[in-house]
């Protein structure tokens, strides 16, 4: 029997700036049952990121736009109710890439997860795509060794909490910065040595007081005036591995800073961005490191969960980029 699932679409691309609710329709579908070779999944948490803001625009990039009239995509946990796949049996809890609704048709692309003692919503961050995006970042593109001092903006969001608590486990100083003194708190609570709210004063200058003998990594979340607040900071051959800029994102113009970038070569500095599609070889070893750590509990993760089903994912995702979420930003449906 086909399920009646709602989701939401794109109704129209934002102009520059927050998207308003009203870019977002609710709609409701039928799924069919599944065909040879698929399976249906009821979602039971999604994932709100912020790259899917980049998607609503019609402009080339890493991944595709998303249509206009079409459903969004991202990250989701849920459980087979209806299968044909010789893989995939009733009852397997799977992530895959069709939240924004409440009943994916999937034929590939889904991976069991092991729910036995963790949330599903952990596959969407610590143990997901966010858990490896801090693990390469700070490992393979900042390259960390012993010794530096390390830098994460968007420090208590789903990549940043992660980045610095593996910079904590392997013996560095790391130094933090968020948007609330509450995250603040939770900072130092999971062991960062030092963290500061970035509203309350200029960056560069939070930013000298904790760090008075400079840093070596800064781990770029937020990119503008943090990036130029680190690259000023930065000691001689130091990496900036640049995950994300988020404050670009809502802008309606282009950022002022970094003013100072002729510091990087002085500094000898190296400033590398990524993106996590490319570095898929390194999950099964992430998977095994950061699987080991949340399991014994040497890394905490936390998740802001939003009640209300998929209607309530638009202003989820309006709130992720305010700041409302401390750890990963989930839907849960
Ligand atoms: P987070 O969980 O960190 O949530 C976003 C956070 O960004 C908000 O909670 C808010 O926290 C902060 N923020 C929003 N606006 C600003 C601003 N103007 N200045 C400073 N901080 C701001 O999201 P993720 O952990 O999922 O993502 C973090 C970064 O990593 C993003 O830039 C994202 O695009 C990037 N990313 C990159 C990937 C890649 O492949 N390169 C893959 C995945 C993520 P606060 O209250 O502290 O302001």
């Amino acid at each position: 029997m086909p399920y009646t699932s709602k989701e939401i679409r794109l109704a129209s691309r934002p102009p520059a700036g927050e998207p308003q609710p009203s870019v977002f329709q609710l709609a409701e579908t039928e799924v069919a049952d599944p065909g040879k070779g698929e399976f249906v999944v009821r979602n039971l948490v999604m994932s709100v990121d912020p790259y899917m803001r980049g998607r609503m625009d019609d402009r080339p990039s890493y991944v595709p736009p998303y249509q206009l009239g079409q459903p969004l995509d991202g990250g989701a946990v849920g459980e087979v109710v209806a299968s044909n796949h010789k893989r995939f049996a009733v009852g397997d809890v799977v992530a895959h890439q069709l939240g924004w609704r409440e009943y994916a048709l999937l034929s590939r692309g889904a991976q069991k997860v092991d729910t036995d003692g963790i949330s599903p919503g952990a596959y969407l961050g610590v143990l997901g795509m966010p858990g490896l995006t801090a693990y390469v970042g700070l490992l393979d593109i900042a390259a960390l060794k012993d010794g530096d001092i390390v830098f994460v903006s968007g420090a208590a969001g789903a990549v940043g909490s992660l980045a610095g608590q593996i910079a904590k486990l392997r013996g560095h100083t790391v130094i933090g910065s968020a948007g609330s003194a509450e995250k603040v708190a939770w900072l130092k609570e999971i062991g960062f040595d030092a963290a500061f709210n970035y509203h309350d004063g200029p960056v560069a200058e939070q930013l000298k007081t904790a760090a008075p003998d400079g840093i070596d990594v800064y781990f770029d979340n937020v990119g503008g005036e943090h990036l130029e607040a680190a690259i000023g900071r930065m000691r001689n051959h130091g990496r900036i591995a640049v995950c994300g800029m988020i404050s670009a994102y809502n802008a309606e113009e282009p950022p002022a800073a970094p003013r100072n970038l002729i510091q990087v070569v002085g500094k000898r500095l190296t400033i590398r961005g990524y993106i996590i599609l490319d570095h898929a070889d390194r999950q099964p070893a992430f998977a095994q490191e950061v699987g080991a750590w949340v399991r014994e509990g040497k890394v905490q993760f936390r998740e802001t969960i939003v009640e209300g089903g998929v209607e309530a994912a638009p202003q989820a995702f309006i709130d992720l980029l305010r700041g409302a979420n401390t750890g990963k930003m989930l839907v849960k449906l």
